[in-house]
């Protein structure tokens, strides 16, 4: 049977949030998947880059490499980050150990798993933004062996439906995937979510039943917030965790 038919958990850009991180495994493990899978982003802008990546080393999570992670590891400089992201990102590059770095390193920026694509950013360029149907439909025409793409980078939870030619946006809970059409899926993001709810955002994948669930989480953000401004980085980054910004 190998992978066949498995449930997945697809969660991304933890971006070092432990208690965010820990939550939402903790009712993932009680939910009962087969698989984790990580969309990228497990360190920058939080207090616990180390604490996360073990973690993920550990679980043997399967995870491609995101945007910050390329600078943490030394894969990338940040140039195109704004100051906050790039101290953060720098800050954490000069607190990882050196497991971890390799660990990093060693990340592709896209995986096959089953009949789906894993992606951080986006399939034709991994630091690229996917914000509209437009920019779905760029991706959907690369979308040649799978039918559906997990992405993230945005830190939004939104799914796009490419069908009959059109590329159209929806932001339901639950997403039965049918037919012909293809499917471009962001779970938002487990530790900075972006869709001014702070709740940590991650999906279930049914592959059996072809079905796609997102759930939230109330964690505990006070003392995620307090690691942030006790490492020293930028009282932003903390405040920004309880506006879901
Ligand atoms: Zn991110």
């Amino acid at each position: 049977m190998g992978l066949m038919f498995m449930n997945y958990a697809i969660i991304s850009d933890i971006h070092s949030n432990l208690e965010a991180f820990e939550r939402t495994l903790f009712e993932i493990d009680r939910m009962g998947v087969d698989r984790i899978v990580c969309l990228g982003d497990i360190v920058g802008y939080g207090a616990s880059p180390n604490e996360c990546l073990d973690i993920v080393r550990e679980r043997q999570l399967t995870s491609v490499i995101g945007n910050h992670d390329m600078v943490a590891c030394g894969r990338g400089e940040p140039f195109n980050f704004n100051p906050i992201a790039r101290d953060a990102a720098l800050w954490t590059r000069n607190e990882l150990t050196e497991e971890n770095r390799d660990f990093l390193f060693s990340l592709p920026h896209q995986r096959q798993i089953e009949d789906f694509l894993i992606v951080h950013g986006a399939i034709s360029d991994p630091d690229l933004y996917i914000f509209s149907s437009s920019e779905a439909s760029i991706e959907f025409n690369l979308m040649v062996k799978a039918k559906t793409c997990f992405f993230g980078h945005t830190h939004v939870k939104v799914y796009y439906v490419y069908s009959h030619g059109r590329a159209e946006v929806f932001t339901d809970d639950e997403v039965e995937l049918t037919g012909e059409n293809l499917y471009l899926v962001n779970p938002g993001s487990v530790g900075q979510p972006r869709d001014r709810d702070p709740r940590a955002s991650f999906l279930i994948y049914q592959h059996d039943e072809k079905t796609i669930k997102f759930f939230r989480l109330e964690y505990d953000i006070l003392t995620a917030q307090e690691k942030i401004i006790a490492a020293g980085l930028d009282n932003r980054l903390a405040y920004r965790l309880s506006m879901g910004m």
